[in-house]
């Protein structure tokens, strides 16, 4: 079983090792600052009490307050969401923003309850994490199976306790609540930012241009958007139902469609029904997990044949996955960087609750652009500099960052 806090650990002392880091310094990261585990009472629709468990961890604080999203998910546990918290950490350091990491979730399925019950359990557990949170100590954010709306309950719920509006208590909001326009399309936007970068150096030879996304949720829709404006060709594409193929293209309109209407890509006339394993083992350019963690193990990185890993997916590449590809030369672009769009934009999001204002879509995709082109340039010279992969290369420049301010 791959458990995605040692991994993480793991990977911060790969990085740690080739840099001149004091180790009582990285001993200090691999021990979040604190987490919680809270049970939840609600009442269901039918009259009956429910006990749902959640969490919260906050990781490290010394960027700023701790930020991160809310994981509605059936598999949840603490392992996962301390670290996801510190992937935060690192990420918000690469992209630069003055947040620190935080994560949380809970146990359940957000499709197996009314919208009624799913208000009740979101309220219920800001009422257990309540004293622990606020928008300047610890600011929950979306993620898997926990969207708009729900930020919206979030800050709702954390006003109406502290009794004031607050509307920074939480980001990724719908608009009329305090969202940013481009926070939802923000991480598949900025995952299109940084893969031009990295495709302005030629890092791959790429004539044939062909992409497959593992996961068609928020991120990797927009990305698939950000791609088809590079000219790419998206040949396969998959949700945790199963994959489909087509090796001229997929036409992300009609997929997108017959995904509204079946509930599912498989199925989709003109393309072939592939399963996830098999969209891993394609043989195409980049492969973009976008889905969870733990997706490339030692078992299956052999068989990767793209020449480039694009992680949006938090954590999907085990330690000795990694090693495997660093192997067979492929390049691969971490999550930390690669995905910090989404934080990015709450971070703007955050800023303007706080500063009250209103910034155009415009507006924001043209500062996220540039964050994420400069955050692409620091780690790009570390990685020259210690001729070094891109995830050692994000540790290192996330670490100078924390270090600075920790020390
Ligand atoms: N869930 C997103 C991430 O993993 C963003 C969280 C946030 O905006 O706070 O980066």
């Amino acid at each position: 079983m791959n458990n995605p806090f040692e991994n993480a650990k793991k990977q911060l002392d790969l990085a740690a090792s080739i840099a001149q880091f004091d180790p009582n310094f990285i001993e200090r990261l691999k021990f979040p600052d604190r987490y919680v585990e809270v049970s939840i009472p609600v009442m269901m629709d039918n009259g009956e009490q429910e006990i749902f468990t959640g969490f919260r961890s906050q990781h490290n604080n010394a960027l700023g307050p701790y930020k991160g999203g809310t994981r509605y998910f059936e598999q949840v546990n603490l392992d996962e969401i301390r670290a996801l918290s510190f992937w935060m950490t690192f990420k918000n350091a690469v992209v630069n923003i003055p947040f620190g990491g935080g994560k949380g979730g809970i146990i359940f399925n957000p499709k197996k309850v009314s919208k009624a019950e799913l208000e009740r359990i979101t309220r219920g557990y800001i009422q257990k994490i309540f004293h622990l949170i606020g928008p300047e100590i610890d600011c929950p954010g979306p993620d898997v199976g926990a969207g708009s709306e729900i930020m919206d309950w979030i800050m709702d719920e954390y006003s109406r306790l502290s009794g004031k509006k607050q509307l920074a208590a939480s980001t990724g909001k719908t608009l009329p609540n305090g969202g940013s326009n481009g926070r939802e399309e923000a991480t598949g936007f900025g995952g299109g930012v940084i893969l031009r970068e990295v495709l302005s150096k030629n890092l791959i030879s790429s004539e044939r241009k062909t992409i497959a996304i593992q996961g068609f949720g928020n991120v990797g829709s927009y990305l698939a958007e950000s791609v088809r404006e590079l000219g790419w060709k998206i040949v396969a594409l998959s949700d945790s139902k199963g994959g489909i193929y087509n090796e001229n293209g997929i036409d992300l309109t009609k997929a997108e469609t017959h995904k509204k209407k079946t509930g599912a890509l498989r199925g989709l006339p003109d393309s072939k029904d592939i399963s996830n394993e098999e969209l891993l083992e394609l043989d195409i350019d980049v492969l973009v997990p976008a889905a969870l963690e733990n997706v490339f193990t030692a078992l299956n990185a052999p068989k990767v044949k793209a020449k480039m890993i694009f992680e949006m997916a938090n954590g999907p590449t085990t330690p000795e996955a990694d090693e495997i590809f660093n192997k067979n030369n492929k390049i691969v672009i971490p999550d930390i960087l690669a995905n910090s769009g989404g934080v990015a934009t709450s971070y703007f999001e955050w800023y303007q609750n706080i500063h009250n204002e209103k910034w155009t879509t415009g507006e924001v995709l043209d500062k996220l652009h540039k964050l994420m082109s400069q955050a692409f340039a620091d780690v790009y010279s570390i990685q020259q500099k210690y001729k070094t992969t891109f995830r050692k290369a994000a540790y290192i420049l996330a670490l100078e960052r924390i270090k600075e301010k920790m020390l």
